[in-house]
């Protein structure tokens, strides 16, 4: 997509979402700088407590209370799924293949303590400590599902016993943090009613690039005007405060990555490396909205050779992976599915090909077993993605790798 915009700016607000359907998208407008989406992440909450009443166990959460006391006692994921009457199915209920959208997942749980339950001889009361996976397409959990318990299980579905009740889980949670955006010097679209007041704007965020084109979505903003002041950029342009932002904020490190892209992108590998984790991630996510398009791959059999002196996590390999196949700030996957996806062609290298992994002895330190909890967004906690398993899926894949 192209837009005729004023130079300088660097978003484009699109509207995907209000006309009726098979009407074109609408832009509603540009801006040179959007006050408050970068901004540094919230901390994150203290872990919750949870009690798993009339518990009869199975599986890893058998195993784990082995290891009571420890930090053994631990599951990375605990699905509740309601065993609902099969009169009473709740409205709103969508039955699929291993249970219903009544289910809630627990993360990162440790198993505190254990009792004999009061509700039946032989069952257990299980105290946990973790999170709930709190998904915002989904309602919150604040009212516990109809049902007479819980079947309990591994998100592979592996099972992990039942129990009758649960409490702790579905309970009313404070509010996300609003975090109000003010568009800088921003042009609306002639056709557009409304930078007035009180008016809702629902957009797709898009970044323009110098040339005008856009490269990435980064999320929704649905809030509505709060004021509209010519902005000190002049031109006639606004400043428009809104009510509310987009839902999830880019870092405020990030403003640097933006700007390099906007400026041509990298012109030499490793810059990455200086960035932690979280900007590292980033990078690869502005590297894949960055990919150059209808290109042809490089031939099959190549030889690639992958500078492994910073892939001190994963997102480094990601970094390291895309300069390795597609030059400074070239993307080949930033995470295993995508990476997956860009083994099978069309982001720059055709497969069978050679991989020299340098300085390899790094990534062996690195990525290792364990929990992943490194993200700002605990939706995103998950076990480590492991050098073992990039190596899998380079094998699936017939890649050739060579450790120097
Ligand atoms: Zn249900």
């Amino acid at each position: 997509m192209t837009t005729s915009a004023l130079s300088g700016a660097r978003w484009l607000l699109l509207d995907e979402y209000t006309g009726e359907v098979g009407e074109p998208d609408v832009t509603l407008g540009v801006c040179h700088d959007i006050d408050g989406l970068f901004v540094d992440p919230e901390p994150l909450p203290p872990p919750e407590t949870f009690t798993l009443l009339g518990c009869d166990p199975a599986g890893p959460l058998l195993g784990a209370l082995r290891h009571l006391g420890t930090e053994r006692a631990w599951l990375p994921s605990i699905a509740l799924t309601p065993v609902h009457r099969p009169e009473h199915r709740p409205a709103g209920c969508w039955t699929y293949e291993y249970g219903c959208t009544c289910e809630e997942e627990l993360i990162d749980v440790t198993v505190i303590s254990r009792r004999p339950s009061a509700a039946q001889d032989g069952l257990a009361d299980l105290d946990l400590r973790g999170y709930v996976r709190l998904l915002p397409e989904c309602e919150m959990p604040e009212e516990k599902p109809d049902g007479t318990g819980f079947r309990l299980s591994t998100l592979d579905n592996e099972n992990l016993g039942e129990c009758l009740d649960v409490t702790g889980v579905f309970r009313v949670r404070p509010a996300a943090p609003v975090r109000p955006v003010t568009l800088i010097g921003f042009r609306p679209e002639a056709t557009l009613p409304g930078a007035v007041e009180g008016h809702r704007i629902t957009a797709s965020l898009l970044a323009v690039q110098r040339d005008g084109r856009t490269a990435g979505h980064f999320g929704v903003l649905s809030a509505v005007v709060v004021s509209a002041r010519l902005s000190r950029l002049g031109d006639g342009l606004l400043d428009i405060a809104l009510d509310d932002g987009v839902e999830e904020p880019l870092p405020s490190g990030a403003r640097e990555i933006f700007q390099m892209w906007y400026d041509g992108g990298p012109a030499e590998p490793n810059l990455w490396a200086r960035y932690d984790r979280l900007l590292r991630h980033e990078w690869s996510g502005r590297a894949g909205c960055h990919r150059p398009q209808g290109l042809p791959d490089k031939p099959a059999g190549m030889t690639y050779h992958l500078d492994g002196r910073f892939i001190t996590d994963i997102d480094a390999f990601y970094c390291a992976i895309g300069e390795a196949i597609n030059g400074p700030g070239g993307y080949f996957g930033g995470n295993l599915d995508a990476l997956h996806d860009c083994l099978h062609g069309g982001w720059g290298a055709a497969s069978p090909f050679r991989l020299v992994w340098h300085h390899s002895d790094v990534a062996r330190r690195h990525l290792v077993p364990g929990y992943d909890r490194s993200s700002h967004d605990l939706r995103y906690w998950s076990p480590n993605a492991e050098l073992d398993d990039l190596l899998e899926i380079f094998s699936e894949h017939d890649i050739e790798v060579e450790f120097g």
